[in-house]
């Protein structure tokens, strides 16, 4: 038992408090986590209603692909649709097997940086193939978005480690606190945000690639507005996603630190009758 200045004591945590603390944190955590679906609903739901406006976007972007400079750096554009075979597979159990579906289905696409493509279904998501160009200029024309693309993985990753360090149990009371495994232990939800923000930049630089690439192509000012407003939402589920860490992160650490930080009592609560053990006659 340590007696602190003040004459209060630190009595430690029992392995019932530890154990506890593990279980609320990780459900708090969870739920958190669990609120992501809706940051990506808004932009989900204008991918499906942009089907319709293929057209205009396909044009411009066929047109703006030709003298992006991409072409020459050997980028190829992917169209995905549905094979008859992954038609058979749809609304079946067999559904999953269905390699990017997402992407067949116009709801997403992608830039893959190590074969140089920009893959989504031409005839429903062509909204969407400014952005991924931007990655891909990104990826070959731009200092900063190559560097921005190379935190990415190591952003995560450090994320996800903050996110068991967070559930680590802190043995002594904060005032003895040194260090840097202290500090990154106290901190591990600032730094799982922080960890996330060379994706949501990346993804900022991205949409505004994309959006001048749009301009060069000869989109319509009506459909540049509306442009801005679908990469926008994107740009949200993203610092949605890195909002959410940051937080879910920050709370486990709060909860683990409540729950098993040796907890501070005066002897009028430990000895309520008045009986100290340190007390002279
Ligand atoms: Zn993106």
């Amino acid at each position: 038992m340590t007696v602190i200045s003040n004459g209060n004591y630190y009595v430690p945590r029992t392995k019932e408090d530890a154990e506890k603390g593990f279980w609320i944190a990780s459900a708090a955590s969870g739920a958190i986590m669990s609120t992501l679906p809706l940051f990506s609903k808004p932009f989900l739901k204008q991918m499906k209603a942009e089907h319709a406006n293929n057209q205009q976007y396909k044009d411009a972007f066929i047109k703006s692909f030709k003298t992006s400079g991409l072409p020459e750096e050997g980028v190829n554009i992917i169209h995905q649709e549905f094979s008859p075979d992954d038609l058979a597979k749809l609304g079946t159990a067999r559904e999953k097997e269905i390699f990017h579906k997402d992407v067949k289905a116009g709801l997403n696409a992608f830039y893959a940086p190590d074969a140089k493509e920009i893959h989504f279904n031409l005839n429903k998501a062509s909204i969407s193939a400014f952005h991924e160009a931007g990655h891909a200029l990104n990826n070959l024309k731009s200092t900063w978005g190559n560097l921005l693309q190379k935190f990415r993985g190591p952003g995560y990753a450090i994320a996800g480690l903050m996110g068991t360090v967070a559930l680590f149990s802190r043995p002594k009371p904060k005032e003895n606190d040194n260090g840097l495994r202290d500090f990154v232990q106290n901190n591990c939800g600032k730094i799982a945000f922080a960890a996330m923000l060379p994706t949501v930049a990346e993804e900022a630089l991205a949409s505004h690639k994309g959006i001048k690439l749009a301009r060069e192509g000869g989109l319509g000012e009506a459909a540049i507005k509306n442009l801005k407003k679908f990469y926008g939402k994107a740009l949200m589920s993203y610092a949605g996603y890195a909002i959410a860490t940051g937080l879910s992160v920050g709370l486990a650490n709060k909860i683990m630190q409540h729950y098993t930080r040796p907890k501070e009592v005066s002897p009028q609560q430990e000895f309520p009758q008045g009986y100290y053990p340190y007390q002279r006659f």
